[in-house]
């Protein structure tokens, strides 16, 4: 019945079929694009993982330098209360009355309790000291492997990147070539939809009498226009390019 309609245009599908596969080959590109900004992401995730590893080593590293210099400054204020323990005792010799005794003998008390103050923290320093060492040694296990795991990847991520940057040059020479092929004004009809559609999808078939573009029911009349194939129709509701798909009517 639509071949005898005496307003039929030209057989639109050859054009369709190229704005179709004009489209598969610019959302390709769009997927490649998103998954090639997806890598300099990946990238610097890797670097900031293995960094922050470094940073708790290097906490670590820092925590047992400090340890070191108390613990040396300790070893010298020890010196000095035992040098001064010696000069009491020395002098508690040579005292003359028994007040002079008795100062002398709380002197020696309060500094030996001064020493075992220090002698305290030291111990407690040394405890930590240990534990601090074997959490570096630990930690700098771990984070060699891990950058053995993260250069690994890296070359895996960046060999795919290589992949997919030669497969987008492809794409878009093949583009570019689609292009050309379609005429002007309808490629500017396909651009207009496509730069306002979030997608990038600027033609969407029909099936069903329904618009699978949007889902959305296309009125009878034009469902009809649309059989005969013989001209571009937008979606009255989401403004693509539509066309009708015979393959999957007939198959209902
Ligand atoms: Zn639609």
């Amino acid at each position: 019945m639509n071949a005898k309609n005496p307003s039929r245009g030209s057989d639109i599908r050859p054009l369709v079929a190229k704005l179709v596969l004009l489209q598969e080959t610019e959302l390709e590109i769009r997927r490649l694009s998103h998954e090639l900004g997806g890598v300099d992401r990946r990238l610097a995730e890797l670097e900031a993982g293995l960094r922050e590893e470094q940073k708790a080593l290097d906490i670590v590293r820092e925590r047992l330098q400090e340890i070191g210099a108390r613990n040396r400054s300790l070893e010298s204020d020890l010196k000095d209360i035992q040098a001064r323990i010696e000069r009491s005792q020395e002098k508690l010799r040579s005292v003359k009355t028994n007040k002079e005794y008795q100062s002398g003998l709380k002197e020696i008390e309060d500094l030996k309790a001064m020493a075992a103050r220090v002698e305290d923290e030291m111990l407690a320093l040394l405890e930590e000291s240990e534990a601090a060492q074997r959490d570096g040694k630990e930690r700098e296990a771990a984070l060699k492997t891990r950058a053995a795991e993260v250069e690994a990847e890296k070359t895996t991520v960046l060999a795919e990147a290589q992949g997919w940057r030669n497969r987008l040059a492809d794409l878009e020479r093949r583009s570019r070539e689609l292009s050309v092929e379609v005429p002007e004004t309808v490629l500017a009809r396909y651009r207009r939809v496509q730069a306002v559609k979030k997608d990038g999808v600027a033609v969407a078939p029909v099936s069903g009498a329904v618009c699978r573009g949007c889902n959305v029911n296309i009125p009878p009349q034009m469902y009809n226009e649309l059989q005969r194939m013989d001209r571009l129709q937008n979606c009255p509701n989401c403004e693509r390019i539509i066309f009708w798909k015979e393959e999957e009517d007939r198959s209902e």
